[in-house]
């Protein structure tokens, strides 16, 4: 059985390394910042809260980084997932364009957060921390963390925020089933929390707020580390196994995509899938568009500003450059809990103000529309952040088919939405508002801004 598990491992389509972007990035990212001194930090400045191999993996620029074995066993029980075409769906379209995509939902945690999770539980496991603390959205980075934890023998606190904890119970006790406690945010059990509560006892939270309590737990114990699950470098290095298996899965197919599109939280799936064919275009001079979906009501891409932001609500991250809202924005409540960040990834934001990445903001309602659409043509129900990368392949189908031109799109199906079913609902019902920011909304929030110093 073991050696039957090892051949197929190592004839596997899944690839031995992850795909560091740095290493070929024309402008490298800037340094984050102390945010005292403004000086550039140092790698041991993170060691209260990260484990050293993540924090090495975070400031790396090597390209290759090997996939450790305990992971690569985890990563083997649901990959490579697979890239199917959407025949039924450009069907219903009528397109002469070629729509794939790639679904990441078909593991434990039911969406592409697990492939991050495992390895970050592995490691912090190796170096010898017995709690991790996080936060969640929707509850699926909850979910992710909650299983890896518990099957490399760590205990796991998440803050879900709160809004979230009230829509999604079933989320919730998929954590509990997983061994992980789960605390709605803001809560009384921090600094930060009891502040926000005093000021705003309603408030809906949000996932800058609950990564400040996280991370003031983790800060105060040296055997409690924090955990991320999106924006940051080492994130997105675990994701690039996606786009890595994409490439050889479209050369099976005989295909090579003219755009490959993501939706946009903190940028973790999209760059998981857009990295290695961005690494194409740069090295190999293909000329893929890699295009990425966020929320109207969450712009930070489309009409935030590239500056030094903190990553969470109190101020207790390195400050860093990035497209932001300004870190105390508290985004509207649109049921893609996954895309209420107000700040994006360092390398994303990047690669975007260098015009190598591009970027484009949509509504709920056209999300979900697509999303329904998709359910009832390939039978499989998307999270509603996925729907957002779902209404853009269908964008770029259609306006090929004005263009009377035939593109191959590849989009991430970054999870189901089976948890979901009462977003669904109020779609059905024509209970889900759109809600776009506007200039001045915009303008308003980055204005609020206060950085130290
Ligand atoms: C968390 C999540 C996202 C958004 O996060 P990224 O880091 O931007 O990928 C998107 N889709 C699903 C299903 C998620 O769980």
């Amino acid at each position: 059985m073991e050696n039957l598990r090892k051949i197929l491992l190592a004839e596997s389509e899944m690839p031995r390394h992850w795909y560091n972007i740095v290493a070929d990035m024309p402008n490298k990212p800037l340094p984050p910042l102390h945010p005292a001194t403004r000086q550039p930090i140092g790698p041991e400045a993170l060691a209260a809260v990260f484990p050293m191999e993540l924090i090495k993996q975070e400031v790396s620029a090597e390209r290759y980084i090997e996939i450790p074995d305990e992971v690569r066993d985890l990563y083997f029980t649901y990959r490579p997932s697979p890239v199917f075409r959407a025949s039924n769906l450009e069907k219903a379209l009528g397109t002469k364009s070629k729509i794939y995509y790639k679904y990441e939902g078909g593991n434990y945690s039911g969406s592409h957060k697990a492939n991050t999770a495992i390895a970050q539980a592995y490691y912090n496991k190796k170096e010898g921390v017995r709690r991790i603390t996080t936060e969640t959205g929707a509850g699926q980075w909850g979910s992710a963390m909650s299983f890896a934890c518990n099957h490399f023998g760590l205990e796991l606190l998440v803050f879900m925020v709160k809004v979230s904890y009230d829509q999604k119970p079933g989320r919730k006790l998929l954590m509990n089933t997983y061994n992980a406690k789960v605390v709605p945010s803001p809560s009384t059990m921090t600094v930060a929390g009891r502040k926000i509560l005093e000021t705003f006892p309603d408030s809906p939270g949000s996932l800058g707020i609950a990564i400040s309590e996280a991370m003031e737990i983790a800060a105060e114990d040296p055997y409690t580390k924090y955990s991320l699950g999106s924006v940051l470098n080492h994130v997105i290095l675990h994701q690039t196994i996606i786009g890595q298996e994409a490439l050889l899965q479209m050369e099976k197919a005989g295909d090579y995509p003219d755009v490959v599109i993501g939706c946009f939280g903190g940028g973790s799936n999209f760059s998981g899938i857009a990295f290695p064919f961005l690494r194409e275009n740069l090295v190999n001079d293909k000329k893929t568009r890699l295009l990425t979906i966020e929320p109207s009501s969450c712009p930070k891409l489309t009409k935030g500003k590239f500056m030094y932001d903190f990553g969470d609500s109190a101020g207790m991250t390195p400050l860093l450059p990035m497209f932001t809202l300004g870190h105390n924005f508290i985004p509207e409540k649109i049921h893609a809990g996954g895309l209420r960040y107000h700040g994006a990834g360092v390398l994303v934001s990047q690669l975007l103000k260098d015009g190598l990445i591009e970027a484009r903001a949509k509504m709920q309602r056209e999300c979900f529309e697509g999303g329904v659409l998709f359910a009832r043509t390939e039978g499989i129900l998307p999270a509603p952040e996925s729907t957002y990368a779902i209404a853009g392949a269908l964008d770029e189908a259609r306006k090929a088919d004005l263009e009377g031109v035939s593109k191959t799109i590849l989009f991430n199906l970054s999870g189901h939405g089976h948890f979901d079913i009462s977003a669904y609902e109020k779609y059905f019902e024509n209970n889900l508002p759109d809600h776009e920011m506007t200039k001045a909304e915009v303008e308003a929030a980055i204005a609020s801004i206060e950085l130290p110093g």
